[in-house]
């Protein structure tokens, strides 16, 4: 076996982790609870267990290996590997993330940003393959981003960069969970189109989701709203398409300051296809000035749910190589 790399997506509740071959293959992959309950160390027990896993798959030794990358949860330093207090990960207070896995494994790691190693993944061998410049959004409980600019994650001076969820769209807007008020991910993620769909039910617009969550609107999820749509509920199109159209709004200011050649969305809200995509496109592109209009595409992301654990690896194998 030729030399690989390992990418280790790191969640709140799974642990994804994968063998890639340096021409971009996906040898192997591992899926297991991450047990955030437990604390950091019975997390990176189950991490190492993972990554034993897949080398055993895919018959490769240490010796095989050139690198781990591990996509975390933020706040972090990807430079040190020291990952601080990520909402999701109980416990964890300034762990040494990327040296206590290298202590575990004996193969040198990386730690970075779980948004922008999904960013770099799917610029390395999924959507935005060949393209110089693009942006990625995932699509969930907030929006995680990542930018890649001529080639390289655009990271910031302190490596704080892309965080494209906080994008101020409206002012005195909803709060966000980062504390300020009228950020993009208050509108434009899952939780932001329930948040719609909750508004809209208490101001009495009738709606067969209301039967669907039993009258609890903290009951509502994503896919109830998918499921309205597919039954012939106005309202519940009407919430995506505001959802869609916040989305466009947010995706024209990165046009505008981007001008990149593609903008990828992942998650799991774009199953909806075109019935979201649809109204993104049209509002970006009116909002957006003509010429990076033109230019900019906006589709879903090519690696599905692996973005994350194949960027792992990817951002690794370029930081080992000392492209960065
Ligand atoms: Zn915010």
């Amino acid at each position: 076996m030729s030399a690989v790399v390992i990418g280790v997506d790191l969640g709140g509740t799974n642990v994804k982790t994968a063998v890639v071959s340096s021409d971009k293959r996906l040898v192997s992959k591992d899926s297991r609870g991450t047990q955030a309950e437990g604390g950091p160390e019975a997390v990176m027990d189950v991490m190492q267990a993972s990554i034993e896993a897949v080398m055993k798959s895919a018959r490769v030794d240490t010796d095989d290996v050139v690198a781990v990358g591990i996509g975390a949860p933020g706040p972090m330093n990807w430079q040190t590997g020291i990952v601080y207090s990520p909402p999701n990960l109980p416990g964890w207070h300034d762990v040494h993330l990327a040296e206590a896995m290298k202590d575990r494994t004996g193969i040198s790691t990386f730690v970075d940003n779980d948004a922008n190693c999904a960013c770099f993944g799917e610029f390395w061998s999924g959507a935005g393959q060949g393209v110089d410049t693009m942006c990625l959004l995932t699509l969930g409980t907030g929006i995680g981003g990542g930018i890649v600019v001529f080639g390289q994650l655009l990271r910031g001076v302190d490596g704080t960069a892309a965080e494209i969820g906080h994008l101020k769209v409206a002012r005195d807007g909803r709060q966000c969970g980062c504390g300020a008020t009228g950020c993009f991910e208050a509108y434009g993620s899952v939780t932001g189109m329930l948040r719609t769909a909750i508004e809209g039910i208490e101001n009495g617009r009738s709606t067969i989701l209301t039967e669907m969550c039993e009258k609890d609107l903290s009951k509502l999820t994503g896919k109830m709203v998918s499921e309205a749509i597919a039954k012939g509920d106005e309202f519940a199109a009407w919430v995506m398409h505001e959802t869609a159209v916040w989305l466009g709004i947010g995706i024209s200011s990165l046009i505008n300051l981007l001008n990149p050649e593609k903008v990828v969305l992942c998650g799991g809200m774009i199953a909806a296809g075109e019935t979201l995509f649809s109204p993104i496109r049209e509002t970006a592109s009116r909002l957006s000035f003509e010429v990076p209009a033109r230019r900019a595409e906006i589709v879903p992301a090519g690696l599905g749910a692996d973005s994350g654990v194949i960027g792992a690896a990817a951002c690794a194998l370029q930081r080992y190589e000392g492209k960065e």
